[in-house]
């Protein structure tokens, strides 16, 4: 049914992660080819302006970037998902922006999100999975 599922994890979000575990597993079961799982590290303006940035503090993109991916790695073992459906990847940028560019180049026909941070529930919908919601060129399950 699915060629292409992306899944954006939040790797400081164990909470989040874990309601959406179902949802992927029983959708990649589905004759699904590829399952996606994508992580956003915050751009680097957010550093510079904590003053970080051309510093000795600031540390090196491509480790931030392996680390993402380490934990990322890490978050996959616990979908139970054969290995060669799963593809990670680990970028750096806004998380909604990224998460819609991914969809476009993988052609992801189903995107699965978490709805929120479990804290902030006054609000529906978090700012990046609104965004995925209403620009998303494919079918968006949101997990509440
Ligand atoms: P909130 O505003 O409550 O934090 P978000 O909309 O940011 O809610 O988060 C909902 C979902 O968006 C997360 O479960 C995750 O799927 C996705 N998401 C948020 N931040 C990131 C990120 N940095 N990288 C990848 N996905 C993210």
């Amino acid at each position: 049914m699915y060629n292409s599922i992306l899944v954006p994890i939040d790797i400081s979000e164990d909470d989040l992660t874990h309601i959406v575990i179902p949802h992927v597993q029983t959708h990649a079961t589905l004759n699904t080819t590829k399952v996606h799982f994508l992580t956003v590290i915050p751009s680097l303006p957010y550093y510079s302006a904590l003053g970080l940035a051309y510093s000795a503090e600031m540390p090196d993109l491509k480790e931030f970037q392996q680390a993402a991916l380490t934990k990322l790695d890490e978050i996959v073992k616990q979908f139970r998902i054969p290995a060669e459906k799963i593809l990670t990847h680990a970028v750096t940028g806004s998380p909604k922006d990224q998460i819609l560019k991914l969809a476009d180049m993988i052609n992801a026909d189903l995107i699965i999100i978490a709805s929120h941070k479990p804290d902030i529930s006054t609000y529906l919908l978090g700012s990046n999975a609104a965004a995925v919601v209403r620009h998303a060129r494919c079918p968006v399950l949101v997990v509440r």
